[in-house]
């Protein structure tokens, strides 16, 4: 491996979103051109299911996982503005939002986290 190319890729005409950390070469295929968040933030969501790993087919113990969403930031690169992105780790969804769309989702979970702490038992 030499040295890392400082030189953007041929098919990257405008810099990158400063919230970009990916590294971009002139091999990525098309649909791999995507700018992509480093940031990512990890929820666990405790009052789900667990999810039974693959472990089961080879007789050895039955793990467990916890349900757990991502979120990150992406955008292709021919794309107008970036998406956010939400996917359970065990493939459980997949979502992809515009801005206003997880500014929608935003408010409703903070609407919805209102509510439910305004209940007093
Ligand atoms: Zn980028």
């Amino acid at each position: 491996m030499g040295k890392p190319d400082k030189r953007p890729p041929y098919w990257l005409v405008e810099t990158c979103p400063t919230w970009c950390d990916k590294f971009h070469g002139d091999e990525d295929l098309v649909d791999d051109r995507r700018h992509v968040s480093r940031w990512r933030q990890r929820i666990v969501l405790c009052t789900m299911e667990p999810v039974r790993l693959a472990s089961l087919a080879t007789g050895s113990e039955v793990e467990f996982e916890p349900c757990t969403v991502q979120v990150w930031v992406e955008q292709g690169y021919r794309e107008i503005e970036p998406r956010i992105r939400l996917e359970e780790d065990h493939g459980l969804g997949l979502f992809a939002l515009s801005l206003d769309e997880a500014d929608r989702l935003a408010q409703a979970l903070a609407e919805a986290v209102k509510l439910g702490r305004s209940t007093t038992l």
